[in-house]
């Protein structure tokens, strides 16, 4: 436990929060969780080309459903705000002209043109260090002062120290060493005077007393370059920890239908957050066993970084299914119900809420999706149009339905008591009555009432569709087979 531990969550809005970012996010949560320390919410704008109106919203909206609340952060608060970059602008300019300053960056006065004919230069010939080609580099004094005063555009880059190494410690992946021939001087300022995200980022890491760094493996390569920013800075950089690549389960990277869609589109398909969460949590993380269901608690309890593993995850949706349906199981029919209404009401479905609580705990063992829950309990609400095909030529076309089902109606109609309790007993004796056994009865009865193969307990559910209906229901078999036969 370190309680001073403080880490961040830092999304730039651009987009809807996917299910990597969704993880990152999860991780730091339950970093600071288990550590008893703080978990940040930091909004990361200053690219005001790829800013989206609608994905702040979203972000928020996303992390509050999986219920990743933050203790510092917008609409929160806290001592180091603001926490949305856009807001903190002010900021930024002194420390890249403190860089220059010190000598440790240099104006850039390149053309956008000259950059790109770098880049295609550089990618005609192969050559390792991809980026710019330091021309203002070596600018004499004069040079760059003359060019500031006639107001020629400039970005301020990082001037990094040639022919060495920058080593880090990853909390995940050991040591890494880059040689720095290799890094490019990566832009600080740009030219409209906006920070990027490399200099935001770490001033407000520093500023905000960020002590660990948890974020994609997409951002190692910028990690070199961003130790040799803070201690061109002379600050000490905090821990790194580079998570897992997430894959889909053939091997490449997700795309939108396999995994890399919105937080937001797995709630609408109808998982539990809870389920989601748990799912994340093992996507490069274990808690040392087999365990595969983990309650908050105990992850927020478990969660470390030496069990945090370096290769890559595999993002399986049979696997998430699965954990939903476990939850599922588990989560009382009232508290589902809260979740299942509106799809309910969506299907123009009002009943009150008892039949309602009662029809999803018959169901719940037997569904893996929230939509599950309407999609296969029509039969409750409205007339079938047709008998389920396979069922048909077992039950309906074999032995004597005519006669099973002649009985059911009979027997049913000389009952006031349609409980489940009763209905079982009565099923029993249609049985003994026709010297059959049950599984010469019931599911002729199951066909005939529901119109389907299979389904959940058959004396709940003829309870549940009522005496009338299910009458009904049976005297319309009876003729539906007469008139086939
Ligand atoms: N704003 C960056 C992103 O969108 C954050 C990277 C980091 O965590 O340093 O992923």
């Amino acid at each position: 436990m370190d309680k001073n531990v403080r880490v961040r969550f830092a999304p730039s809005p651009t987009g809807y929060l996917h299910v990597g970012g969704a993880r990152t996010a999860l991780f730091n949560y339950l970093f600071a969780k288990a550590n008893g320390g703080k978990f940040i919410l930091r909004i990361e704008d200053t690219d005001r080309t790829r800013f989206q109106e609608d994905s702040l919203k979203e972000i928020f909206e996303s992390l509050k459903w999986l219920d990743l609340q933050w203790d510092e952060g917008p609409e929160k608060g806290g001592d180091y705000g603001p926490y949305i970059q856009s807001e903190r602008l002010d900021l930024y300019k002194k420390y890249a002209l403190e860089l220059i300053e010190n000598g440790n960056a240099y104006y850039c006065f390149c053309t956008p043109e000259r950059l790109q004919k770098v880049r295609e230069e550089k990618e005609k010939n192969k050559e390792k260090q991809g980026g710019y080609d330091r021309h203002c580099r070596n600018l004499r004094d004069d040079e760059v002062k003359s060019k500031l005063e006639s107001g020629i555009p400039y970005v301020i880059r990082l001037k990094i120290p040639l022919n060495d190494t920058v080593t880090f410690n990853d909390a995940i992946r050991g040591e890494i060493t880059y040689d720095t021939n290799q890094l490019d001087d990566i832009v600080l300022l740009k030219s409209d005077g906006f920070p990027t995200y490399h200099l935001a980022s770490i001033v407000d890491d520093r500023l905000m007393k960020i002590t660990h760094v948890l974020r994609g493996d997409e951002w190692i390569a910028s990690a070199p370059r961003h130790v040799l920013l803070y201690k061109a800075l002379g600050w000490e950089p905090p821990v790194f920890a580079h998570m897992p690549v997430i894959l889909s389960p053939s091997g490449g990277k997700l795309s939108k239908r396999k995994g890399a869609a919105s937080v937001m589109d797995y709630k609408k398909a109808g998982y539990l957050s809870e389920a989601l969460v748990n799912f994340l949590a093992l996507l490069g993380w274990n808690p040392g066993d087999d365990r595969e269901i983990l309650s908050r608690e105990e992850l927020e309890k478990l969660f470390s970084l030496e069990r945090v593993s370096p290769k890559p995850a595999v993002f399986d949706e049979q696997k998430l299914e699965w954990l939903n349906s476990q939850y599922i199981m588990e989560m009382s029919a009232e508290k589902l119900l809260e979740e299942v209404r509106p799809l309910f009401q969506a299907e123009g479905i009002e009943k009150e809420d008892e039949f309602l609580i009662k029809l999803i705990g018959l169901m719940k063992q037997r569904v893996r999706k929230l939509p599950d829950f309407v999609n296969n309990t029509k039969y409750f609400f409205k007339e079938f149009e047709e008998y389920n095909a396979k069922a048909v030529k077992k039950r309906f076309l074999k032995g004597e339905p005519i006669k099973v089902l002649e009985t059911a109606k009979e027997i049913f109609e000389n009952t006031d008591d349609f409980s489940a309790e009763n209905i079982e007993k009565l099923l029993t004796l249609i049985a003994e009555k026709l010297e059959l056994s049950p599984g010469g009865v019931n599911p002729v009865v199951r066909l005939a009432v529901t119109g389907e193969g299979g389904g959940p307990d058959l004396k709940d559910t003829i309870e549940l569709i009522g005496k009338e209906t299910t009458i009904k229901r049976i005297d319309k078999a009876i003729n539906w087979i007469k008139n086939r036969g």
